[in-house]
């Protein structure tokens, strides 16, 4: 889809105050060279959808890996960002995911759904701690990623892992 065409954004998009600064958002590794591969070095070409169907299958990925106990917002946000790939507004239970680099358009599907792992990571550490086999939230101010958030995140990429290897 043409990047320049997705100027239609929608209402949340023009009160970034209201939503800033968000508990968390995953920043690009600095990108010292060129832009992503477009697909994984030993697969097939890779898959993607129309932005479109982004939310719908993120769901129904995450459907099969983890039921969540607390519900979340999904926005799927086509504001071109630069570094900023997707953040967890605690307050809101919104998980929001940039699809469009400045530069080099839509990002890779493979690249948008580990974003969003990584952000549905952050809204189960605050929300069902105990799932992952933790009283609470071990969330240490000032450490943005606790050893439960990588625990869960782990657990996640885990289970998608075998969801994908049942499918080869
Ligand atoms: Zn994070």
């Amino acid at each position: 889809m043409d990047p320049s065409s997705s100027a239609s954004a929608s209402p949340s998009d023009e009160l970034p105050g209201r939503l800033w600064p968000p508990s968390h958002r995953v920043q690009a590794p600095t990108p010292a060279t060129a832009s992503w591969s477009r697909g994984p070095a030993d697969g097939p070409p890779a898959f993607e959808p129309p932005t479109s169907m982004i939310a719908p299958l993120f769901s129904r990925r995450l459907e099969r890996i983890h039921i969540c106990r607390v519900t979340f917002e999904l926005d799927i946000n086509t504001r071109p960002t630069s570094h900023v790939l997707g953040g967890y507004y605690r307050s809101r239970r919104l998980v929001r995911i940039y699809t469009h680099d400045t530069r080099d358009g839509r990002r890779p599907f493979r690249e948008l759904f580990e974003t969003f792992l990584h952000e549905v990571a952050h809204h189960l550490e605050y929300t069902e701690p105990q799932t992952f086999h933790s009283e609470v939230c071990r969330r240490v101010p000032g450490r943005m990623h606790s050893q439960l958030f990588w625990r869960i995140l782990g657990e996640l990429k885990f289970r998608w892992a075998e969801v994908v290897a049942q499918h080869r």
